[in-house]
């Protein structure tokens, strides 16, 4: 699942090799992924690209004062294309959910432009059963209910208010961290990589920690995101799920090695998700029970 470093590369590359064409037309091929109709997606059509960016996990596609906003969520992705074929996609096949044609920039030509007449652009893709790819065309981004709901950014919140949201907060670091309206931008990769970087358990209660451990918790959550944001922008989106991988230390590595420790990595399953972490650097060599184990065993 993409989140905030590799939504935060998507916009700078949209910024890069999107801004300045011309919107030809959108096709639909999962029509459930639409979820806004006024205005129309014909609206964009013949628009100029005029920007990318970033709400939480929410990728923002600015368009002349419109915003195609797209939530990737768990199975989705963003495939550049420098060639699109001109024939609609056949719709509800395959894992193709939308797709927007982009015509070359008149004033400003890109030598990576096809010259056969064929338009340039990207698909929006989602693999698996879920099909939870949300795409929303608005005036205004807080139109978009997800957006509207986003507490402070993860890479912009101060660590008092930070530390103001953890003291009123009376639930798990991990259910924390991952809520999109406390804290927008952070998903199940990165709590664990933020968690094993702080040394703290994912079970720790948010309103429990010591002002040191809230400062190193910040700290470890702006380096953690920093770091993967400075990897992730300049990748192109088709290797940007590749860089993700390589830079984690504990997220889905159970059974390999702690790069500070050497312990095993553990792994905790819940509902439909999993998380890691290492006993020796974040619960004082203890092993956290597997929820959905043990209900199963009683
Ligand atoms: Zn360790």
């Amino acid at each position: 699942m993409p989140e905030l470093p590799e939504v935060e590369a998507l916009a700078a590359f949209l910024r890069e090799r999107a801004a300045g064409r011309i919107v030809v037309r959108s096709d639909v091929a999962a029509i459930s992924a639409v979820k806004t109709f006024d205005p129309p997606l014909i609206a964009l059509n013949g628009l100029a690209v005029t920007g990318a960016g970033r709400y939480g996990k929410f990728l923002d596609l600015q368009v002349d004062g419109l915003h195609l906003i797209t939530h990737l969520s768990r199975g989705g992705w963003l495939q550049w294309r420098d060639s699109l074929p001109p024939a609609p996609p056949k719709p509800g096949r395959g894992p193709l959910a939308f797709r927007l044609h982009l015509a070359p920039n008149p004033d400003a030509p890109n030598p990576d432009d096809p010259d056969d007449g064929s338009t340039a652009g990207f698909d929006l893709t989602e693999m698996g059963t879920q099909k939870r790819l949300a795409v929303y065309l608005v005036r205004d981004p807080l139109d978009v209910p997800g957006i509207a709901r986003l507490g402070p950014d993860a890479m912009q919140v101060s660590l008092a208010d930070f530390a103001a949201l953890l003291a009123a907060n009376r639930a798990q670091l991990k259910g924390v961290l991952t809520s999109q309206s406390v804290i927008a931008g952070i998903g199940n990769a990165y709590s664990d990589e933020i968690l094993h970087a702080a040394r703290l358990s994912p079970f720790a209660i948010a309103a429990r920690l010591t002002e040191a451990q809230v400062s190193t918790l910040y700290a470890a959550m702006r380096q953690t995101l920093a770091d993967a944001v400075h990897r992730s922008v300049g990748q192109r989106a088709a290797t940007l799920k590749s860089e993700k991988r390589s830079g984690l230390a504990v997220h889905a590595r159970t059974g390999l090695p702690c790069p500070v420790c050497g312990d095993t990595i553990r792994e905790v399953s819940f509902a439909d998700k999993s998380l890691q972490y290492c006993p020796t650097c974040q619960t004082g060599g203890k092993g956290l029970a597997d929820r959905r184990l043990s209900r199963l065993v009683k």
